[in-house]
C-alpha cells in the first residue's frame, strides 16, 4: 500500500462520515445515493434518501413505478433529469441484467444515467472492484496532493487525475479509498482555504509544501448564469388552479403555472395569458415576487393572481386542478412561492 493510501485510510477509519447508504452492501442503494449526491448537499440527501428507499426498496420496485411518483419523491432535489434517468436505468437493468446491477464499470457505464463517475463509485463501493470515481472533491484533493497546475477541466488533466487515483488505490479497499478521498475533499481539503493542519496527507502534499493549495485546482472561470424575467400567473376557476406538465428539456415532467417571459407592461399580460392558455382573465393583480437560482439561469419572477373570465376551457395541455390534486403533483422548487399563494385565502380575497 502506498504511504498516501495508508495515511488516508487510517484517517478514514476514524473520521468517516456516517450516512444511511454506507456499508449496506446494496449496489442499488449505492446507485440511488450517488445519483442524489450529484450537485446536492449530503444533508439534503440524508433527508430524501430514506424516503425514496422506503417507497422503492428494490430496483424492481423502482422500475415498476410510474414516472410521476418518482418525480414526486424527487420534488425539491432539483436536476430532475437525474430522477428520470435513474428510473429508465432501473428498467434497463431489469430487462438486460435480470434486476442485478453488473460489477464491471464498463457495463455499468452503458446503463442510462450512469456516467464514468457513478460507474466507478458503484463498482468500487458496492462490489470492491478497483475503479476510480473522480468528482469535484477528488479533482481538488489530487490536484493539490500531486501539484497539478494545469486546467483541471481538460480531458487530458482529468485522465491524469484518474490515473493518479488508480495508482494510489489499494486493491484490497478500493471503495473505502474512493470514499476517503471524497470525505477528505468535503471536510478537510475544502474549496478556498483547506484545513491542512488536520490533514493526514500534509507531509506528502505538493501544494502544501509549495504554499499554493488555495489556488488549486486550476479551473476556467464559469460563465455567470443568465437572468430571465418571468411573470407567473395563478389563474383560478371554480376553486381550481391552472397548471400544465412541462415537456421542455429543462424541468421536464414537472408541473408549472402559466409563465410568460420578458416582464411586459401589466396591461399586456391578459393578452399574453390568452395566447398561452386560451383563457380570458379578469381581476389581475400582482401578489409578490420570487427569485430562483439554477446553475445556468436565474429566474426573476413577478407573481400574479387572476380569475378565468367565463367558462371557456383552456387549451391543452393546460388544465385546472383542485388543491388536493396540486398537492399530489411534482412542482419544481422555482414554483414554491407561487404554489404557496395558489390556495392561500388571504392572498385571494375577494377573488374566486
Ligand atoms: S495538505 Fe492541505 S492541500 Fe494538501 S491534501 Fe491535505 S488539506 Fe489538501
Amino acid at each position: 500500500m502506498t504511504p498516501e493510501a495508508a495515511a488516508l485510510l487510517a484517517w478514514y477509519d476514524v473520521h468517516k462520515r456516517s450516512m444511511p447508504w454506507r456499508d449496506v452492501g446494496n449496489p442499488y442503494a449505492t446507485w440511488v445515493s450517488e445519483i442524489m449526491l450529484q450537485q446536492t448537499r449530503v444533508e439534503t440527501v440524508m433527508d430524501y434518501f430514506p424516503r425514496f428507499m422506503e417507497a422503492f426498496p428494490t430496483l424492481a420496485d423502482l422500475a415498476q413505478a410510474p414516472e410521476d411518483r418518482v418525480l414526486k419523491l424527487w420534488e425539491g432535489l432539483g436536476y430532475y433529469s437525474r430522477a428520470r434517468n435513474l428510473h429508465q436505468g432501473a428498467k434497463q437493468v431489469m430487462a438486460e441484467y435480470g434486476g442485478v446491477l453488473p460489477r464491471d464499470p464498463q457495463a455499468l457505464g452503458r446503463i442510462r444515467g450512469i456516467g464514468e463517475y457513478t460507474a466507478g463509485a458503484i463498482a468500487s463501493i458496492a462490489y470492491g472492484v478497483p475503479a476510480a470515481a473522480v468528482d469535484g472533491n477528488v479533482i481538488r484533493v489530487i490536484s493539490r496532493l500531486r501539484g497539478i497546475r494545469e486546467n483541471a477541466a481538460t480531458p487530458s488533466v482529468k485522465r491524469r487525475i484518474t490515473g493518479e487515483v488508480l495508482s494510489l488505490q489499494p486493491p484490497e479497499r478500493p471503495g473505502d479509498f474512493n470514499q476517503a478521498l471524497m470525505d477528505l475533499g468535503a471536510t478537510v481539503c475544502t474549496p478556498g482555504t483547506p484545513s491542512c493542519e488536520d490533514c493526514p496527507l500534509q507531509g506528502l502534499c505538493d501544494a502544501f509544501a509549495a504554499g499554493d493549495a488555495e489556488d488549486l485546482p486550476l479551473l476556467p472561470d464559469k460563465r455567470p448564469p443568465r437572468l430571465l424575467c418571468w411573470d407567473v400567473l395563478l389563474i383560478r376557476s371554480g376553486g381550481r388552479i391552472l397548471v400544465r406538465q412541462r415537456t421542455e428539456a429543462m424541468l421536464k415532467g414537472l408541473w408549472v403555472f402559466p409563465m410568460t417571459e420578458g416582464h411586459p407592461a401589466e396591461k399586456q399580460l391578459p393578452a399574453a395569458v390568452r395566447r398561452l392558455t386560451g383563457l380570458p382573465v379578469k381581476g389581475l393583480r400582482q401578489a409578490g415576487e420570487a427569485r430562483h437560482v439554477f446553475t445556468h439561469q436565474i429566474w426573476q419572477m413577478r407573481l400574479w393572481l387572476a380569475a378565468a373570465d367565463g367558462d371557456a376551457a383552456p387549451h391543452a395541455p393546460w388544465r385546472f386542478v383542485t388543491e388536493a390534486e396540486l398537492q399530489s403533483l411534482a412542482l419544481p422548487t422555482a414554483m414554491k412561492a407561487a404554489r404557496a399563494l395558489a390556495f392561500d385565502p388571504a392572498a385571494w380575497a375577494p377573488l374566486p
